[in-house]
This record gives C-alpha cells, sequence and structure tokens, in this order.
C-alpha cells in the first residue's frame, strides 16, 4: 500500500482505509483521486443548468475515465447555430482531441438524458463502454420508437447502458419546455 505521509481514516463501512492529500482530495491504495466520492450525475446535471441558464434544451454531459471526468459539456445547439451540438457529441469531440488515442473505449459518459439516434451514432463510433443515464424522455409513439431503436443500437454494439435515475434531471426538462410554451404563448 502507497504512502501518502497524509491523514489516513478507517471507513467502517467500506472495512478499509482511505486517504487524504493536503488539497483534502480523497485517494484510494492506487492514488486515483476522489474515488466514488464524485457524483458523475450530479455533474452531468451542472451542465444542463448551464445550458437552461443559455436557453439551451438543458441537457449535459461527463465523460469518465478512472474515476476522472476528462471531458465535460452542454447542449449548444441554439448558441454555435448548430443541430449537432448536443452535450454527448460536445463532450466525446473534447474527450477524443485530449486523449493519446481518439478512441474512448474506457471511458463512461453521464449523461442527463436517454440520447438520441445521432448521440448514440457518436457514442458507438467512440468506442465508449458504458453509458449512464439520469431520466427518461417523456414518452410519446415517435420517441417511444427512436428511443428503443437507440438502445437497441447500443445493446447490438455492446455498449453498457445503465440508469441512475434524477428527478431533478426530469425536472429541469420540464420546468425548461413549460417556460419556453409560456413565452410562445405570449408572443
Ligand atoms: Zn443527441
Amino acid at each position: 500500500m502507497m504512502d501518502y505521509g497524509l491523514n489516513n481514516k478507517y471507513d467502517n463501512n467500506k472495512d478499509e482505509y482511505v486517504y487524504s492529500t493536503p488539497n483534502n482530495d480523497i485517494v484510494d491504495y492506487k492514488g486515483n483521486k476522489n474515488f466514488e466520492s464524485v457524483d458523475f450525475m450530479q455533474e452531468a446535471m451542472i451542465e444542463a443548468k448551464k445550458a437552461y441558464k443559455n436557453l439551451e434544451t438543458p441537457i449535459g454531459a461527463v465523460i469518465v475515465r478512472n474515476n476522472e471526468i476528462i471531458s465535460r459539456s452542454n447542449n449548444q445547439v441554439e448558441k454555435l447555430k448548430d443541430p449537432t451540438a448536443h452535450a454527448e457529441i460536445l463532450a466525446i469531440r473534447k474527450a477524443s482531441k485530449d486523449s493519446d488515442y481518439w478512441r474512448l473505449f474506457d471511458c463512461t459518459m453521464y449523461v442527463t438524458l436517454e440520447p438520441c439516434l445521432m448521440c448514440v451514432g457518436a457514442i458507438i463510433n467512440s468506442n465508449i463502454k458504458k453509458v449512464v443515464i439520469g431520466c427518461y424522455h417523456k414518452k410519446n409513439s415517435k420517441v417511444d420508437t427512436e428511443v428503443e431503436l437507440a438502445l437497441e443500437l447500443l445493446k447490438l454494439n455492446k455498449v453498457e447502458v445503465e440508469y441512475d435515475l434524477r428527478d431533478e434531471c426530469q425536472k429541469l426538462l420540464t420546468k425548461f419546455f413549460s417556460e419556453l410554451r409560456k413565452i410562445k404563448n405570449q408572443k
């Protein structure tokens, strides 16, 4: 076990020692920072809230490698006037650019909403290992078919899919669309 010469604390629940550095970063015995202390979906939600503030559909995504966020982004379709500027696509672009190798096979994406078909295509092409999703699409028949197809495609390409459902992801979207309707009705 590495000695960090730091504050060692025994975690009774985990039955092991945890360490913290002088900056109070929690590190595990391999020296990985912040293990299990970062709520990645919460971080994706912070990105979604940034989008909300910019009057963009509030969706956020973070990409994680070795328990560390290597890329984060939010929906920027309006700002960039780019229909492909979804949070997932922008996060993938950055992660690939910043990595030694563009394939992200050792990465997990946390995204606040079920990804669309375009983003699923990008997830598959980037070789992301796993996608963790924060909320379901509000169901209607068109979206249902699309989401089913998207999830099927992920499965076919052996991308792991997990749900970490958060009310807050859904609430943010509902609030955004109801405000949008109000603005439209005022015009
Ligand atoms: Zn998308």
